[in-house]
């Protein structure tokens, strides 16, 4: 123990300097936010201290009013929040306030640009809590005791945030926080009563704990107000807020609490706020951010939703109300239901918990559906932080598959535009007569699907295709096999058979005749296709004419019920074996393509037939088993035509 006591200096982790170097430098518009973190901090303390006394009644030490005092020195130019929470032990203290244990801090850190503006917003995605002191102190000191350990276990932190902090162990009475900010010198507008007041209704009315001021006489001067006695009042309405009537609970309120819920910095995009009564009773009171947090994808990263049992805080993160494709929900559930004692353990096998999840998930569902069809703005900004996430829905969720799929948003041919902005339902409001499938093209990035060959045919015949880009795609297309009872249809799988209905009704005749011309041209080319399949030999499975491509040679499609290439590309990127060869197509009006069919050279046939499959390859985005004598094959191609172009033919 003597040790311990002794006065100690220790440096802070080199994350905590990182963020404590941002905070000095005032990155924070709006610097009253400090004491926002902190009584949210505080109140939290409440929480866990009211939890762990279910089972262990002691740790009260006969304090049952748990309450936060906010007090300020004018002379010692000095705020303190008080509480009489779960307080902290010494090695707590060494963790909580000396380094960060959020995992990806690093990653987060490196992706500050030290622009502040920017930088601004993505701090707010981290949230900075504790630390937010440093915003208008350049002092903190920390006086601090667990409840339950003996008043000599107390703990005295001190840091100017210059790299380091002291440590002590000290003798402290009652259980619980003290954070005393040293204001900086032009902070000191903050020294004020009526300000102070005036922040905490703001950001912390509906705290679960009352939030405590001396009274003070406003209409008097400041010298008779020493003399006034030191009475207390409650200066924010304490009441948890999703107990409140929706009626008497105004936006701003709302915000303010899911900042402290979330520990988010800016508002959310929508919320839902209801009390169920029946054979189960709880209240939900669910949040969708505006901005996806710096660790949405961090597999072992908290998420999940605050749950309280009879108004008693139980846990952070309770998962097991949420799906993972919804894991971006943040907010509150309070059950009158669950018992006190309830562990995580318990939760996972829960019937009630279960029925709870499932109209979770209905609420969730139904709040993302009117708000794309009440705010379509703001329903794209959800789209654009969430949509990839939403995208695991239709796989993990059966049962809800056709409202997810309602809710999914894509890129297509209509405006060839990168924003992922075309409901399932917009797409088939725009189906031609006759068409019943929905038609997509998956591919690595928006140009390569923009730019595919297999659009070709598409675009003439104005049939829109859905542009698939992002990595989830094709395994949500392999989840969703229709929408309103519409296939989905890769435009790289299979035949164009079922594309006569988007033909131009021109006249019969004009349609016989384009069917005997291709049955014509079959019969021309056949010697031709099969000498390509010969030189191409086992890296095809088959080589055919299209009426699918009007401008490019060749493309290459996956046989019916074949995975598209796309698929078989991230099949190979997860490590799986997988090969199937693709069906070359040939497009019989191309130069390039005729010309072979006039090739009598056995060589040059052969490295043509290569190129014509590579090119078909490189345009789908998929890598060559050998793309240094593709690149020479080209070369010597180009190297043809320019000395044709100089009249020196060979
Ligand atoms: P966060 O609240 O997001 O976890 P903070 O940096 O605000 O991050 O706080 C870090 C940790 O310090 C908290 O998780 C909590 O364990 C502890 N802590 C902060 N303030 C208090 C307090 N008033 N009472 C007890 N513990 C606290």
């Amino acid at each position: 123990m003597t040790v311990a006591t002794a006065k100690e200096t220790r440096g802070f982790e080199t994350e905590v300097k990182q963020l404590l170097h941002l905070m000095i430098h005032a990155l924070y518009s709006n610097k009253e936010i400090f004491l926002r973190e902190l009584i949210s901090n505080a109140s939290d303390a409440a929480d866990k201290l009211r939890f762990e006394a279910i089972s262990n009644p002691d740790l009260y030490e006969g304090d049952t009013e748990l309450a936060i005092h906010i007090e300020y020195d004018k002379e010692a130019k000095t705020i303190t929040i008080r509480d009489n929470g779960i307080g902290m032990s010494r090695e707590e203290v060494i963790t909580n306030l000396g380094t960060i244990a959020k995992s990806g801090t690093q990653e987060f850190l490196r992706s500050l640009t030290g622009d502040q503006v920017k930088d601004r917003h993505l701090i707010g995605q981290f949230g900075v809590g504790f630390y937010s002191s440093f915003i208008v102190a350049d002092k903190v000191t920390v006086l601090t005791r667990r409840a339950g350990l003996s008043p000599e276990l107390g703990v005295r932190w001190e840091s100017q945030a210059e790299g380091d902090y002291t440590i002590e162990t000290i003798e402290k009475d009652k259980r619980g926080t003290d954070v005393i900010l040293h204001l900086k010198s032009q902070e000191e507008d903050f020294l004020n009563g009526l300000r102070l007041r005036h922040i905490v209704t703001k950001y912390s009315d509906h705290i679960n704990i009352p939030v405590m001021m001396v009274v003070e006489d406003f209409t008097q001067a400041d010298e008779q107000k020493k003399e006034s006695s030191p009475k207390e009042e409650v200066v924010n309405r304490a009441s948890a807020l999703w107990t409140v009537p929706k009626s008497e609970i105004d936006d701003e309120a709302y915000c303010e609490f899911y900042k402290h819920v979330a520990h988010d910095f800016e508002d959310p995009l929508v919320w839902a706020h209801n009390k169920v009564e029946g054979k189960l009773e709880y209240t939900t009171l669910l949040y969708i951010p505006a901005r996806a947090p710096f660790d949405l994808w961090q597999a072992n990263k908290p998420r999940g939703l605050k749950l309280y049992v009879k108004r008693v805080f139980i846990m952070d993160d309770a998962e097991q109300f949420l799906p993972n494709y919804l894991r971006f929900v943040r907010g509150v559930i309070d059950s009158n239901d669950l018992p006190l004692n309830i562990s995580r353990e318990i939760l996972q096998s829960n019937k009630t918990v279960d029925s709870m999840r499932a109209s979770i998930i209905k609420r969730v569902l139904t709040m993302l559906t009117d708000l794309a069809k009440e705010n379509n703005e703001k329903y794209l900004t959800f789209w654009r932080e969430f949509g990839q996430v939403l995208k695991e829905g239709p796989a993990e969720d059966f049962a809800n598959r056709e409202t997810i799929a309602k809710l999914l948003r894509f890129s297509s041919t209509h405006a060839d535009s990168e924003t992922q902005d075309v409901s399932l339902d917009d797409y088939i409001s725009r189906m031609k007569e006759g068409q019943d499938k929905i038609y997509y093209i998956a591919a690595d990035t928006f140009n390569a699907a923009k730019h595919s060959p297999h659009l070709e045919i598409f675009r003439e015949r104005g049939v829109e295709v859905l542009l698939l880009h992002d990595r989830i795609d094709e395994w949500l297309m392999s989840h969703l096999p229709e929408y309103e009872k519409k296939h989905f249809q890769s435009v790289a799988i299979g035949s164009l058979e079922d594309l006569e209905f988007a033909k131009d009704k021109g006249s019969e005749a004009e349609t016989d005749k384009e069917k005997s011309d291709f049955e014509h041209e079959k019969e021309t080319f056949k010697d031709t296709l099969s000498r390509i399949k010969d030189a191409l030999k086992d890296k095809v499975k088959d080589v055919r004419l299209t009426a699918r491509l009007t401008s490019s040679p060749s493309c290459i499609v996956a046989d019916e019920g074949q995975m598209s290439s796309q698929m078989q590309r991230l099949m190979r990127s997860a490590g799986q074996l997988v090969s199937a060869q693709p069906i070359l197509e040939l497009n019989p009006h191309h130069l390039l393509v005729q010309r072979l069919s006039h090739e009598n050279d056995q060589e040059s046939f052969h490295d043509l037939s290569q190129i014509l499959l590579d090119q078909a390859i490189l345009a789908e985005g998929g890598q060559l088993d050998d793309p240094a004598t593709f690149v020479r094959k080209f070369n010597e191609l180009l190297l043809h035509v320019a000395k044709k172009g100089n009249g020196k033919d060979d």
